[in-house]
């Protein structure tokens, strides 16, 4: 068996990496790399290896940086089968559909400026932003998914067995166990833990516990952090909702519009009902939020107790009074000249497109507003700036003053941190030979090197992009 890292090596997006095994070629997910515009368009549109020689893709969940450049595979000749949990082949069709529809207009957006730009005598170098990949390119993945049943084994190749666990992360998001058995030799087991999730998240439940594997691909994003106790997290977020509508100001809320959003508006639904927060307007401007609500409603098996027990009162648990899911971009742009206070859950969580741009454009500079921060922002990202509180920001190319208060609500992680990630590894460290740290930066990933090192006193490393492993025993 044979590993090579592609992507979310030394860095938390586009996660990719490629197992040999029996001659035949797999990819463990095929995310979408977020970073420097150029730098991200060259990574997402020049896949090291040809499409047409992955034998099949194994798909640990359906955020965008895990499953993202699935269409620019297909587009590159991938025929083979994603094998992948039932939700995550759900989410994938409006999530991929709304990923490249981002693109599409995006680009329509840039190049329509560039004419613009051009009319009045400038600009007459740039060239035309065409977009990654189309609708069209995303309708054709689909028919590649199968949906297989988690903690089964199931064949993925020749040789190669693949069983999925639930990793309390999002939903429907799994940790892979593969299983090559060659002619010769011994036995190689092999686990991804996509993204590892935590106990206390709303609505999906805490990850569970993977059997002892020889070699473990293991997520890094918080490896040197203590989160703050999940908790804390109404607490946190009430506060901000109050101060905010206090100023009469709005609330600007960048949120992955699958998973964080839904958690988001069920915490805001539990304070509204226990009056804790004012019933002011709150707006979920994501076209994606209402095809995806109804897959969460499809997927009810995968509910932890607490979003159970509003669908056993008869409550939904995704809607309540003054909360309006917005479709149309014509709703959206309304927005733009309602008076405060009110608050919008817009994508995308990084603020790297989508109708959050928008938004942040609007309102950033002014200080009575608020953006609240709700999830994990990538090196050189538009949110990561923010978060970092840079007094100046490019929104669309154009250069806008921070001036509005910037909240963090990291309470809400969907990722593991040190102690968590720990403690994740603890039934499968047992005989465990070697472990790879993914989808972190360097700090982070050094953390917990000394952390797993002192711990359990097994290798590991943090793989640099294109670096290739045999795992082999014996
Ligand atoms: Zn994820």
């Amino acid at each position: 068996m044979k590993l090579t890292f592609w992507g979310a090596a030394r860095t938390v997006t586009g996660s990719m990496h490629h197992v040999e095994a029996s001659g035949k070629h797999y990819l463990l997910d095929c995310g979408q790399y977020q970073g420097r515009r150029k730098e991200a368009e060259e990574r997402n549109r020049n896949l090291p290896f040809p499409g047409a020689s992955i034998e099949a893709v194994l798909l640990s969940h359906a955020h965008i940086d895990h499953s993202g450049n699935l269409p620019l595979l297909v587009r590159n000749g991938f025929a083979g089968p994603i094998y992948t949990s039932a939700a995550t082949a759900d989410l994938c069709v409006p999530m991929l559909t709304d990923s490249a529809m981002i693109q599409e207009k995006d680009a329509l957006y840039l190049n329509r400026r560039t004419l613009r730009r051009r009319a009045l005598g400038a600009n007459h170098d740039t060239p035309e932003v065409k977009p990654m990949y189309t609708v069209e390119d995303a309708q054709h993945t689909f028919p590649h998914f199968r949906p297989l049943a988690m903690h089964q084994a199931h064949p993925a190749g020749p040789d190669l067995t693949y069983q999925t666990f639930d990793a309390g992360h999002m939903l429907g998001s799994t940790c892979m166990v593969l299983e090559h058995t060659p002619r010769s030799g011994p036995k190689i087991r092999l686990c991804f833990s996509g993204d590892v999730g935590r106990a206390g998240l709303p609505i999906i439940r805490k990850p569970e516990a993977v059997p002892p594997v020889d070699f473990l691909i293991m997520e890094s994003t918080y490896g040197g952090r203590l989160h703050k106790h999940i908790e804390h997290v109404a607490d946190t977020l009430a506060t901000v909702v109050n101060r905010t509508h206090h100023r009469g100001g709005k609330l600007i809320v960048p949120a992955f519009a699958v998973g964080r959003t839904q958690q988001l508006v069920l915490l805001l639904h539990e304070l509204i009902r226990a009056s804790r927060i004012p019933p002011f307007p709150i707006f979920v401007d994501s076209p994606l939020a209402v095809n995806v609500t109804e897959v969460f409603r499809k997927h009810k098996e995968l509910f932890d107790a607490e979003a159970t027990a509003f669908e056993e009162h008869g409550e939904d648990p995704f809607g309540f009074h003054r909360l309006r899911y917005l479709r149309e971009a014509s709703e959206s742009k309304t927005l733009n000249d309602l008076r405060g206070p009110w608050m919008v859950i817009s994508a995308s969580g990084m603020c790297e497109a989508g109708r959050i741009l928008h938004h942040l454009k609007n309102n950033i500079e002014d200080p009575r507003n608020t953006v609240l921060i709700t999830g994990y922002q990538a090196e050189n990202t538009l949110g990561r700036k923010i978060a970092e509180g840079h007094s100046e920001v490019n929104i669309f190319g154009e250069p806008h003053r921070l001036r509005a208060e910037v909240a963090l609500l990291d309470e809400l992680s969907g990722h593991a941190d040190q102690q968590e990630l720990l403690a994740w590894m603890e039934p499968l460290a047992k005989g465990l030979r070697r472990v790879f740290l993914v989808h972190g930066e360097p700090a982070q990933q050094e953390a917990l090197i000394s952390a797993i090192t002192a711990r359990f006193r097994i290798e590991a490393i943090a793989p640099e992009r294109g670096q290739a492993f045999d795992l082999a025993i014996g």
